[in-house]
């Protein structure tokens, strides 16, 4: 995603099983392949994990931030 994903929006490369469409490819973002799960990210299952998602994206909103 050449211009960034926008909040709220699944990745393009995130398939119907959500697996990574590319992993183990050189194409996959740095991000994505150093990124290692954690609970203050994660929590404990992928709701858990979709509504911590929806808090960061939220709050890092450019209109939320005041830096
Ligand atoms: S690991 Fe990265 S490239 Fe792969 S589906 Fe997730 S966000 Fe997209």
């Amino acid at each position: 995603m050449p211009q960034g994903k926008p909040a709220g929006l699944p990745c393009v490369h995130l398939t119907e099983s959500y697996t990574c469409a590319i992993f183990g490819d050189s194409r996959r973002p740095t991000v994505c392949a150093t990124f290692r799960p954690e609970i203050a990210f994660c929590g404990v299952s992928r709701d858990d994990a979709l509504q911590r998602i929806q808090q960061l994206d939220l709050i890092s909103h450019p209109e939320y931030r005041d830096d």
